[in-house]
């Protein structure tokens, strides 16, 4: 069996997509995820852009042990300098550099020459070897790139000291039985291409960013950038967990496989969707809600009659045991720890205590409590942020024909309560007027989603809000059986990381900010990475 290389890149180009609107503890939440999932490597960053992103790509690398973790750069000196630097304190570290090779992109964007871009790779790409001994080379749209250009880059970059050369559809413009062959090309005209590994990087621009990865691998490459979910640019990037699921159930027809426990997909998909404020479709491959019921009443009879007749993988082969009741409002505190470690949760006493009593309360409320429930539970209690703000009272009219009105009371900062009343549109209107009455904090509210954890009318909501401030983007997230109670606690959730985020900027200091900064450009570094 051939080995593929798995490649994360949720929390660079999926992060992109998402506004960079994480948190560094919701970054290195989901690195310590990618490494029990078992990638091969965590794509962490773009230092060059913000001293935030700097600061996350050298915390992933002072915790990450079992992988490689990279950080991207264009091919500016400097930024090259500033990339190495980031990366300084990892065990394993890849310094990823790009720059375009499409005619498109040189004349258009960039306004050189082939010759020119060709000697900026190779200057990129020597600075980079000097500092960091894993070096790989993208070239930006190789897709729509003159071939035999993009080989002699190829050759020059590998001669130059890159140990990886990415071939990326940066657009998702190619079909896959053309990008296989590019592969091919490139595999047979690089002469020597043995001193380099081949990866690929496929967006879903037409739909078909699995399908391109899936026909590259069979071509011969041996690396795959993926995302969990797909999230990244526009439509995305090829998805982890269809590609890895693809090579295990057909390692018949690929002969390959990879590092991935594919046990932890469900637990990372809902975490990254979850932090990133993404959704996951209903029928998405892999970890839809839906991608494993069968609602045919053939299919459910052949299902009941042997599995075989309508399933080609089993949810348990990427963790989903959603629907098995786990837990009980008579299970006790050693019961619970021990259901999280399963999970794979490892808190500490301060952060288990909470957890354990918001179990407790949902327990009261909800007849069953499954994984999922456990999950949006113990996100809920973690606290990737300072709770500066914290909810107190929350109480809600609401009808036809009526006002809608909201009391609500919050324990501020100097623990003293402010409560305050508003009138709204609909009750989480008239709660997030009372909430800006008290808090005072000037923002506005991009996104608001709702979404049940678990079947049943009695399924716990999880609200995901984005919030727009002068200090940057942020999503908040709150779950409870109460919808309007979550609403207030992702609202909550949100201003608190506003808070922080003004508290980091009054200090001066400028680390640990979150890596979108609301007033500043937020990508002060161009072009725009593949
Ligand atoms: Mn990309």
């Amino acid at each position: 069996m051939r080995r593929i290389r798995i490649f994360d890149t949720t929390l660079r180009d999926g992060e992109q997509a998402a506004g960079g609107a994480l948190t560094i503890e919701e970054k290195l939440e989901i690195g310590r995820q990618l490494e029990r999932l078992g990638v091969d490597c965590i794509e962490a960053g773009f230092p060059a852009t913000s001293p935030g992103d700097f600061r996350a790509v050298e915390a992933m690398c002072e915790m990450v042990k079992d992988c490689q973790v990279a950080a991207l750069s264009d091919a500016k000196l400097p930024n090259i300098e500033t990339t190495g630097a980031a990366l300084k304190k990892a065990a394993a570290p890849r310094l990823h550099t790009v720059l375009s090779t499409s005619d498109i992109h040189l004349q258009y964007q960039l306004r050189i020459s082939r010759e020119q871009a060709l000697e900026m790779a190779v200057a990129a790409v020597k600075l980079g070897r000097n500092l960091i001994q894993e070096v790989e080379f993208s070239a930006m749209d190789a897709a729509r790139s003159d071939w035999e250009y993009l080989c002699r880059v190829f050759e020059a970059t590998i001669d130059a000291g890159a140990t990886v050369i990415n071939i990326p559809d940066t657009l998702g413009y190619m079909q896959p039985p053309e990008f296989a062959e590019l592969v091919k090309y490139v595999m047979e005209h690089v002469p020597n291409i043995d001193k380099a590994a081949v990866s690929v990087h496929c967006h879903n621009d037409l739909g078909l960013a699995t399908a391109l990865s899936l026909g590259a691998v069979k071509a011969g490459a041996e690396w795959v950038e993926c995302t969990i979910n797909g999230v990244g640019e526009r439509a995305g990037n090829a998805s982890l967990e269809e590609i890895v699921m693809a090579l295990k159930t057909r390692a018949d027809y690929f002969g390959c496989e990879t590092g991935i426990r594919t046990e932890q997909i469900w637990r990372t998909s809902r975490l990254v969707s979850s932090y990133m404020g993404f959704p996951v479709q209903p029928n998405k491959a892999i970890v839809g809600a839906n991608a494993f019921s069968h609602a045919s009443g053939l299919h459910q009879d052949g299902m009941l009659k042997e599995r075989i007749t309508y399933e080609i993988m089993t949810p348990e082969s990427i963790g989903r045991t959603d629907s098995r009741i786990v837990i009980s409002k008579h299970s006790g505190r050693n019961a619970f720890r021990n259901r999280l470690r399963e999970l794979g949760y490892e808190l500490d006493d301060d952060e288990f205590m909470r957890a354990f009593r918001a179990f407790k309360e949902i327990a009261d409320k909800k007849k069953d409590v499954t994984d999922g429930d456990i999950e949006a539970v113990v996100a809920d209690q973690v606290l990737t942020v300072e709770e500066t703000y914290k909810l107190d009272h929350l109480q809600v009219t609401c009808g036809e024909p009526s006002v809608p009105t909201a009391t609500v009371r919050v324990v501020m900062p100097d623990g003293r309560i402010h409560q305050d009343a508003a009138t709204g549109d609909g009750p989480v209107d008239a709660v997030y007027r009372a909430v800006d009455r008290i808090v005072g904090i000037p923002t506005k509210l991009a996104e608001f989603s709702v979404q049940s954890v678990t079947a049943g009318i009695d399924a716990l909501g999880e609200v995901s809000v984005k919030v727009e401030s002068d200090s940057g983007t942020f999503i908040g997230r709150g779950a409870s059986t109460d919808i309007i109670v979550a609403s207030c606690k992702a609202y909550l959730n949100a201003l608190n990381k506003v808070a922080a985020a003004r508290r980091e900027r009054e200090a001066g200091s400028g680390r640990m900010q979150p890596s979108a900064n609301g007033t500043a450009p937020k990508r002060t570094v161009e072009p725009i990475p593949a």
